[in-house]
């Protein structure tokens, strides 16, 4: 399983506090959460790469995409997002984390807004479990306690998930749905919340090992859908059951139709 973690690297290059909790980026961060399984081979990109180190052939390597974005989300090239959609469409695994909520893939991929309401106050996150026979949730407690993180609060406007895996119950009150599972194509799709840039959410083990799950989950080895170049004209000659031409007609025989 080969895993791609996109990470803007912004917050480390500016911020004193975010480069001292993550020295090696939270890439680097979150490519420790694979370090001991041995079927997964891990590479890491950033926005400040040529093409954002999303190339066609980077992307038509990768198995599963993990990608971390915040204030860099209108950096992000309409190009590469379309490429990085079309691979989703073709069976890529992407987890989406955090802020990500506000990026342009996720956002062109859920096709809703991905508001939420927020808070940076360092409250109490309990991380409920609860869809316990998931994959993702694989040997999980009940629920895990993060000490400090960013509120992210409903509603949430994404489209109903295939899947609710967690919820999130914050210290001053409000609830999250902060697991969420969805298909698009052949892709199959995880966003989780935690993991604000002030908080060293990434280096709690249970953390990363909810990430490796869903990597595991996301990969889909099947064959690719379809793409949108591949749409073809079936003759009457040539279909399942021959048959002869009824009524008037627009198009040719085996003509390419229209993009
Ligand atoms: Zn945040």
């Amino acid at each position: 399983m080969k895993i791609l973690i996109w990470n803007e690297n912004e917050h480390e290059m500016s911020n004193a506090l975010v480069r001292r909790l993550y020295p090696d980026g939270i890439h680097g961060a979150l490519a420790a959460a694979f370090k001991d399984d041995g079927s997964a081979s891990v590479s890491t990109a950033t926005l400040a790469e040529p093409e954002h180190g999303l190339t066609e052939e980077k992307l038509r390597n990768t198995d599963v995409l993990i990608w971390w974005g915040h204030k860099a989300h209108g950096k992000v090239s309409d190009e590469i997002v379309a490429r990085v959609q079309q691979r989703v469409w073709e069976g890529m695994g992407l987890i989406v984390l955090h802020s990500g909520h506000f990026s342009k893939i996720f956002r062109v991929l859920m096709g809703t807004p991905c508001s939420l309401s927020w808070r940076e106050a360092g409250e109490v996150e309990r991380l409920w479990v609860i869809n316990r026979n998931h994959p993702i949730a694989a040997g999980l407690p009940p629920f895990i306690e993060i000490q400090h993180e960013e509120m992210y609060g409903e509603p949430f406007t994404i489209p109903e998930p295939m899947e609710t895996v967690f919820v999130s119950w914050f210290e001053g009150g409000e609830v999250f749905r902060s697991g969420v599972t969805f298909q698009r194509g052949a892709g199959r799709i995880f966003y989780f919340r935690p993991g604000h840039e002030a908080y060293p959410t990434y280096h709690n083990l249970q953390i990363l090992q909810i990430i490796r799950n869903a990597a595991h989950w996301a990969h889909n080895p099947l064959p690719a859908w379809r793409t949108v170049n591949d749409a073809p004209n079936v003759p009457h000659g040539q279909a399942p059951v021959p048959l002869q031409v009824k009524g008037p007609r627009l198009h040719e025989d085996g003509e390419a139709g229209y993009r």
